[in-house]
């Protein structure tokens, strides 16, 4: 896998593939919250399917802390055109702009 990684990066950073390569051999760090207040720190790749829980050394099961899941940087919710399109323009600016498109419509119709 470091193999991989490497040959990648050699590559170059112009193609999405070798960007993509580098990216999967990357590590996060992994926290877990121990029900008796322990808490522990795992290094994962962020290839690697990690562990919803994870025993303590106290024996104990200690539990994913929520925010911290690598999954959560990587998917990102599917965003449609019309939230982008929320992001840049609030709804009177877009009905203003609609307004203003049908007005142009209606006269060309003319
Ligand atoms: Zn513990």
């Amino acid at each position: 896998m470091a193999d991989r990684a490497l040959r990648g990066m050699r590559l170059g950073t112009q193609s999405m593939e070798s960007v993509h390569s580098a990216e999967l051999a990357e590590r996060v760090e992994v926290h877990y919250d121990c029900p008796n207040g322990h808490h522990i720190a795992m290094p994962f790749s962020v290839e690697a399917d990690v562990p919803l829980s994870w025993e303590c050394q106290c024996g104990a099961l200690a539990l994913l802390r929520d925010g911290d899941k690598p999954e959560a940087k990587d998917i990102k919710p599917q965003r449609t055109h019309w939230d982008m399109l929320l992001e840049r323009r609030s709804i009177p600016e877009l009905e203003e702009l609609l307004a203003e498109r049908l007005e142009v419509l209606r006269a060309s119709r003319r």
